[in-house]
């Protein structure tokens, strides 16, 4: 790969602006000045440096943001205030990071967004079981019986009933937590609506490994390498 090409990749600057910072000797390969944009780099073996600092190569980014209610879950919108809108500073670095799966607009909570594309289908496929961990609150009580009833699976109007789902009553009892391992559209929505509740707030408080510790509504942060292992 091109040198240029591999600094511009990992957002240190557009095409000519990296140009010029390496044409002004900034950066070395395995120890050695070097000051043309186009030598070739071997991104997986060389040691590249930038100012005596490590370059750590990495083809993908993938970021948590604690999505707020009232954007929309895709990478533009006419009318809406996206999802990406909150990584501007990412998306003017990095070229196609979109968001994985979808929140509804009035949901909020944890959103994984990376560029990963096959990570994405991954973690999105139905056979891949990925746990997603919601809060809910909803318009009157939970009953008990309702653990075993989604344990076994809900009719939903699909052509199946939803995955064993794992429900946790709070207190008070209009509120509860459920773990699902499907992403079905509205899902959590109407899995209560099968049984006459109505979701009244919903925020996804866990997917995989991650969670949202840290993160105030509409910030973000990049996952680190552990977590990038995790869910691969
Ligand atoms: N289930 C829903 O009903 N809505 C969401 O946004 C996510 C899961």
């Amino acid at each position: 790969m091109r040198l240029d090409k591999f600094l511009a990749d990992l957002g240190y600057g557009t095409r000519s602006e990296v140009k010029n910072f390496i044409k002004k000797g900034n950066i070395t390969v395995n120890g050695t000045k070097i000051n043309k944009p186009e030598f070739k780099i071997d991104e997986n073996k060389d040691e590249i440096m930038y100012n005596n600092q490590i370059i750590e190569y990495k083809k993908y980014q993938y970021f948590l943001l604690n999505k707020p209610s009232g954007c929309v879950t895709a990478t533009n919108d006419n009318v809406h205030k996206t999802v990406m809108d909150y990584l501007e500073a990412e998306t003017k670095k990095y070229k196609n990071l979109s968001p994985v799966g979808r929140l509804d607009k009035d949901t909020e909570g944890l959103l994984l967004i990376t560029n990963d594309g096959l990570l994405s289908h991954d973690l999105l496929s139905p056979s891949h079981h990925v746990a997603k961990k919601y809060y809910v609150e909803l318009d009157g009580q939970v009953d008990e019986s309702l653990i075993e009833e989604f344990k076994r699976g809900v009719d939903i109007g699909d052509d199946k009933l939803t995955k064993p789902a794992e429900l946790e009553i709070l207190k008070p009892n209009n509120t509860a937590y459920l773990t699902i391992i499907e992403g079905r559209f509205h899902q959590v929505k109407r899995m209560f609506a099968a049984k006459n509740l109505k979701v009244t707030y919903l925020k996804r408080v866990e997917m995989s490994i991650l969670n949202l510790e840290g993160l105030e509504k509409g910030e973000y942060r990049a996952l680190t390498n552990a977590e990038i292992e995790v869910l691969h």
